[in-house]
């Protein structure tokens, strides 16, 4: 993977809370087409790291640089509109509409009425809403959800409320996309399913950023993995590389 084009770059990257340094200078370069995993132990800067790549939380200090842009300074929604989107850790969808509604909510530039078209029902979605739908209805073809299109996010299990949370950032066709413990209580074969299909749409050219403390997750699907300690990079490499270097499992591995 080190050959491919760089799809987005850290460089010096930090974050102080009032004095405390939560992030320290933190760079690297995610490259396309890769599922990157972010592990650490808690506390170690991962949420912090992604929330300020995706212009959620501004910098202390560093630079940003989206496909050769810098995005040091652009507000989260600018970022989204180039591309680079991110999840929450704690699932953000609506319980009170759909899987279907909530999917259709999260396409950009969905105005208000379109919004409400999409409330409305079939019958009264325009030309650009139904290439929403149909890209809707593959995403919950692939990860499996086609029979809960038309239930209430909040009928779901907490697994399949963080799928909807994935789904819903995929459908805005994210280029790089950032993922903050996205199998956290998600049963183990719905996890697997997560990854099989992340590495699918990496397959086809999407760069994934993915936190995630499942170390056999990381076995199977990612590569590189980021190490962060102590709001710095500790290592970087496959997970083999990793599990042989005696720092990182004296500082994450066996905790
Ligand atoms: P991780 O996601 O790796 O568990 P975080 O990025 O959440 O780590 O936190 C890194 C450090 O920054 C921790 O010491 C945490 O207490 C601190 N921190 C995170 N967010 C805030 C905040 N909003 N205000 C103050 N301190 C924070
Ligand atoms: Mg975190």
């Amino acid at each position: 993977a080190a050959d491919r084009e760089i799809v987005l770059q850290a460089t010096d990257v930090a974050r102080e809370f009032g004095g405390v340094r939560a992030v320290t200078g933190v760079s690297f370069a995610l490259r396309r087409g890769t599922l990157t995993g972010l592990i650490g132990p808690n506390g170690a800067g991962k949420s912090t790291l992604l929330a300020m790549l995706a212009g959620t939380l501004p910098v202390s200090s560093g630079r940003i640089l989206c496909q050769g842009q810098d995005v040091t300074r652009l507000p989260a929604y600018r970022r989204a509109r180039l591309g680079l989107v991110r999840t929450f850790q704690n699932a953000s969808e609506f319980k009170q509409l759909t899987v279907m509604e909530n999917l259709l909510s999260a396409v950009p530039g969905n105005r208000g009425d379109s919004f409400r078209g999409a409330l409305a029902g079939p019958r009264y979605w325009r030309g650009d809403e139904a290439a929403a739908i149909a890209r809707a209805q593959a995403l919950l073809t692939r990860f499996g959800l086609d029979g809960e299109a038309n239930s209430y996010a909040g009928n779901l299990s907490g697994g399949q409320r963080r799928l909807v949370e994935i789904m819903r950032a995929l459908m805005t066709e994210p280029r790089v996309l950032l993922l903050d413990e996205p199998m956290a209580g998600v049963h183990p074969n719905l996890a697997r399913r997560i990854g099989t299909e992340l590495a699918a749409l990496c397959a086809d050219g999407l760069t994934v950023l993915m936190v995630e403390h499942e170390l056999a997750i990381m076995d199977d699907f990612c590569d590189p993995v980021i190490v962060m300690a102590e709001g710095a990079v500790l290592a970087e490499g496959t997970m083999a590389e990793l599990r042989s270097r005696t720092e990182v499992v004296e500082a994450y591995l066996v905790g």
